[in-house]
């Protein structure tokens, strides 16, 4: 059988949810209704990595994006997406129709639309009152999360630019049927 020629690029939980914080997972293992809708198209999936496992474990807290958006960690995001930004590039000048990369909105790091940010969420949880003053400054922001930002940077650089799509991880039943809605306008483009 003839290759489909069509890939797209995914945040790592969407193919395992078991990288996902604990208690974040909105399916036991994969996003099925996505993952469906993409192999009835014929489309490649090729799973990003996930730098919160990597960098930080299973058994991670919830982060925001001010504690990531730290030197090294960008530096391990850059590490992790070099061979990726390759593979665009290769499938790229190969004459494969990249579809996009779809992240995580809300995710501090594979947001893309949407980020969760606080200055405040740092130190213990000793204090209860202190903690509960901490989890109140918590709040979303309109921007990428750090991986996905330095995605983005690096695609730049290399004049790589790919289109990005989300699901949003607090509210997955109703931004799975948008997600399919614009992937598959960039799918069946002509
Ligand atoms: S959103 Fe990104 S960092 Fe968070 S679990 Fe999924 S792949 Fe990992």
């Amino acid at each position: 059988m003839n290759r489909g020629k069509k890939i797209v690029f995914l945040s790592h939980c969407i193919l395992n949810a078991n990288a996902k914080v604990e208690g974040l997972a909105a399916y036991p293992g994969a996003a099925g209704e996505l993952i469906t809708y993409l192999m009835d198209q014929g489309v490649g999936m090729l799973q990003l990595p996930c730098p919160e496992v990597d960098v930080l474990g299973v058994q991670r807290w919830g982060h925001v994006k001010n504690q990531l958006s730290h030197p090294f960690f960008i530096e391990c995001c850059e590490k992790m997406l070099a061979p990726v930004v390759r593979q665009v590039e290769m499938y790229r000048n190969g004459g494969y129709q990249l579809i996009g990369v779809v992240g995580i909105d809300g995710s501090p790091c594979c947001g893309v639309k949407k980020t969760c940010a606080s200055e405040k969420w740092a130190g213990d949880f000793l204090d209860p009152e202190l903690t509960w003053k901490k989890v109140a400054d918590l709040a979303w922001v309109k921007k990428p999360g750090i991986f996905m930002e330095t995605f983005q940077k690096m695609l730049a650089g290399k004049h790589a630019d790919l289109d990005f799509f989300s699901l949003d991880e607090s509210d997955p039943t109703a931004s799975v049927p948008r997600l399919i809605a614009a992937l598959s306008q960039r799918i069946h483009r002509p």
